[in-house]
């Protein structure tokens, strides 16, 4: 096959998660591909370059990170560069659907934010419990690290469990060919020469950009490969996908933070207001009798 043609094998199937367990529970393994989710949440931001690279990352970390820690429940995870003010917000909800926000400073129009990794950027990840309070943790971005190392900073002060989390793309020009990635966690009370074998196994696997470039990370492959020789049990397959869930009441109801002076304003002013959601563009109109009820809402 001609080379153009290799780079251009889609991936098969609806982005997925799978979750398996080695039968002497020494280790469990989430793979996912996330390539169409991945692709949308880049899309929607107008992500180039560089800083598509990074939210494509981070929507497969996300959604990886959720699967590992609470696949039931909602997980935003948000990397703030040295600046703190340009930010990538990845939120990945449990019934598959995830998204992203690029937040920055003013720019030119047709500039790309820039995120600097190497030097004091910062990864948070909340999560929503059971009973609907915000669990946050954040950590520093390891000093020349990527979304990866970003990521296994993380778990490891969190969750302390030695995690080892590799995300990537296969990217041809603008366009996201692939994404994926894995997490391999060691459960506790693993013997020496199993954690040493798999130590040794997964440098094969560190960087997976050039595995989803030949088309074979798949995330069955995945699983097949990082537990290789080890009899395990996949105990879950779910779909992700990239959606948003705003709305018209959405929209509304986040005008209910502004001060009610502000709100008084918008409803004298009597002009239907066109509201945007940050996440996947989609326009709104807010009627000014629906600010109206804001305010005897308050
Ligand atoms: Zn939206």
């Amino acid at each position: 096959m001609a080379p153009d043609l290799l780079d251009s094998v889609p991936s098969e199937g609806p982005d997925t998660v799978l979750r398996a367990l080695s039968e002497d529970g020494n280790f469990r393994v989430m793979a996912c591909r996330t390539t169409a989710t991945a692709a949308g949440a880049v899309a929607a931001q107008r992500a180039r370059g560089k800083m598509a690279e990074l939210v494509a990352n981070m929507v497969t970390a996300t959604v990886l990170v959720r699967e590992c820690m609470a696949p039931d429940l909602r997980l935003q995870a948000v990397l703030q560069g040295p600046d703190r003010k340009t930010r990538i917000v990845a939120d990945s909800h449990p019934d598959g659907m995830t998204r992203a926000l690029v937040q920055a400073p003013a720019l030119a129009s047709g500039v790309q934010p820039h995120l600097d990794l190497r030097q004091g950027a910062i990864l948070q990840v909340q999560r929503t419990l059971h009973n609907g309070a915000m669990h946050q943790g954040s950590v520093e971005v390891p000093a020349h690290g990527d979304v990866s190392a970003a990521f296994m900073a993380y778990m490891q002060e969190s969750e302390q469990v030695t995690t080892m989390i590799s995300v990537g793309g296969h990217w041809v020009g603008e366009h996201l060919v692939a994404a994926g990635g894995y997490i391999v966690q060691l459960l506790p009370e693993i013997e020496r020469a199993k954690l040493a074998i798999m130590a040794e196994r997964l440098e094969d696997f560190r960087d997976i950009a050039p595995l989803l470039q030949q088309g074979i990370a798949t995330p069955q492959w995945l699983l097949d490969e990082t537990l290789y020789g080890m009899p395990y049990t996949q105990v879950a397959e779910r779909t992700v996908y990239y959606g948003c869930n705003c709305s018209a009441e959405r929209v509304t109801a986040s005008l209910a933070s502004l001060p009610r002076s502000e709100v008084e304003e918008l409803v004298s002013a009597g002009e239907i207001l066109e509201i945007g959601c940050d996440f996947c563009g989609a326009e709104y109109k807010v009627h000014p009798e629906r600010l109206r009820g804001l305010l005897h809402a308050n």
